[in-house]
């Protein structure tokens, strides 16, 4: 059996991301980029006024000065015809380019126009800053600029970003295609009666739905038999169809588990099997090599607390490297235990709990839990709170280790 950091680091070698693809900006969202994106103009491309309000040169605010006379009106999109001369102010909108001459804007709230026609204003301010009221052209990018790099997941202000760069088409990292094979003569899907002995398959629901919410494309195999020529025709389906292919159940120790035998048959080789870790000690991993890039096989235990652990703390990575993402996301906190928690110690056990901030820390609670069956508590959970191997009782207040969960 080895450790959960030596099992991460196997299925890291192998998840690398797929093909470029050029796609639309409208279709970005969750895709990783695949190219460093450079600023192609200075942003903002014009000195522009920050606020409504008039544009004046700076000896012209005093406490004692004179009203200024209003050349012109300049809003958003126009240009200005003029530039401000000594006693004068151009009126000016948010967003419009300052006129020559000007040396800040002072905003309207701080004016007051003395006419119908608006042609005199008097200033209420009198102190001046030169560059108030006014964003210089430039100051947040500059033209050549590396403005995203490549491996940056896109979010909407990415999204906002490369629109306002004027980039309508972008090339990203391929999402990753990833097969769902829920096995099992026990199950039947949601729709279905249950006869005796059945149970109703929770886990390929969960397994597709996990791999879209990591951004991959999900396939789904249904539910295979535990027999070979049934299995067989589902992986080879998966092992052609997918990057990753995701067997829940049939990975144990039990006279039906015919997952490993039957994935070895079809070449997938075997990288390891069982990890330190609890729930999900039956955790197997392994590549189909004949594939370029290799195929990524992880065989997860059937109860789906084991497979919602394995997704999260080995899926998840391995699916964020395979999308392109430079760096795998943090989701580790420390966190102060709020009550008691009795640890029986056999192995690394990553049990539900309930992360909070109360104030001034970070506070989690484990919940109490049935067991690797009892995925109910887990819709009341949103982390996984860490202990490490060996028995004791850990007492309200210590520091522990806590890793957030979808
Ligand atoms: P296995 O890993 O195949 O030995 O299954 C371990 C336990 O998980 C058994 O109690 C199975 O009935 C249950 N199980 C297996 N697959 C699923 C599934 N897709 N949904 C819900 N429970 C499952
Ligand atoms: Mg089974």
């Amino acid at each position: 059996m080895i450790s959960i950091e030596e099992a991460t680091r196997h299925i890291a070698q192998f998840a690398v991301p797929r093909d470029r693809e050029a796609i639309a900006l409208a279709d970005a969202l969750g895709h990783v980029l695949a190219e460093d994106v450079a600023c192609s103009l200075d942003s903002p491309p014009f000195d522009k006024a920050l606020v409504d309000g008039y544009a004046v040169r700076a000896e012209d605010v005093r406490s004692d000065g004179p009203a200024l006379r209003v050349l012109e009106e300049v809003t958003a999109g126009e240009t200005p015809t003029r530039g401000v001369e000594p006693g004068c102010a151009i009126r000016i909108m948010t967003g419009a380019p300052i006129p020559r001459g000007a040396e800040l804007v002072v905003m309207v709230e701080r004016t007051e126009t003395l006419n119908a026609d608006g042609t005199q204003v008097k200033l209420l301010q009198t102190e001046a800053k030169v560059g108030e009221g006014i964003l210089p052209r430039g100051k947040s990018m500059r033209e050549g600029e590396v403005v995203i790099p490549s491996g940056q997941r896109i979010r909407p202000a990415e999204i906002g970003l490369l629109a306002e760069l004027g980039h309508a088409k972008i090339n990203v990292w391929r999402k990753p295609r990833v097969a769902v094979l829920a096995t099992g003569n026990e199950l039947v899907p949601a729709g279905e009666d249950l006869r005796p002995g059945q149970i109703r398959n929770s886990n390929g629901p969960m397994l597709l739905a996990y791999a879209r919410r990591c951004g991959a494309t999900p396939i789904d195999l249904g539910i295979g038999r535990d027999e070979p020529g049934d299995l067989r025709a589902r992986l080879s389906t998966g092992l052609e169809s997918a990057d990753v292919l995701v067997v829940s159940g049939g990975v144990s120790a039990g006279v039906l588990d015919l997952v490993p035998g039957m994935l070895a048959e079809l070449g997938v080789e075997k990288v390891f099997h069982k990890v330190q870790l609890k729930p999900g000690k039956p955790l197997w991993f392994g590549v189909a090599q004949q594939a370029a890039p290799p195929r990524l096989v992880f065989g997860l235990p059937g109860n789906p607390v084991s497979s919602l652990v394995c997704f999260e703390l080995f899926m998840r990575p391995a699916l964020e490297r395979l999308s392109g993402q430079a760096a795998v996301e943090n989701r580790r906190f420390t966190a102060v235990l709020s009550q008691a928690h009795p640890h029986d110690g056999g192995r690394p056990t990553y049990w539900p709990a309930l992360l909070s901030f109360h104030g001034d820390a970070w506070r989690v609670e484990p919940l109490p839990w049935q067991g690797s069956g009892d995925l109910r508590t887990l819709t009341k959970a949103n982390s996984l709170c860490f202990f490490p191997a060996g028995a004791r009782t850990y007492a309200v207040g210590e520091t522990v280790e806590v890793v957030k969960i979808q």
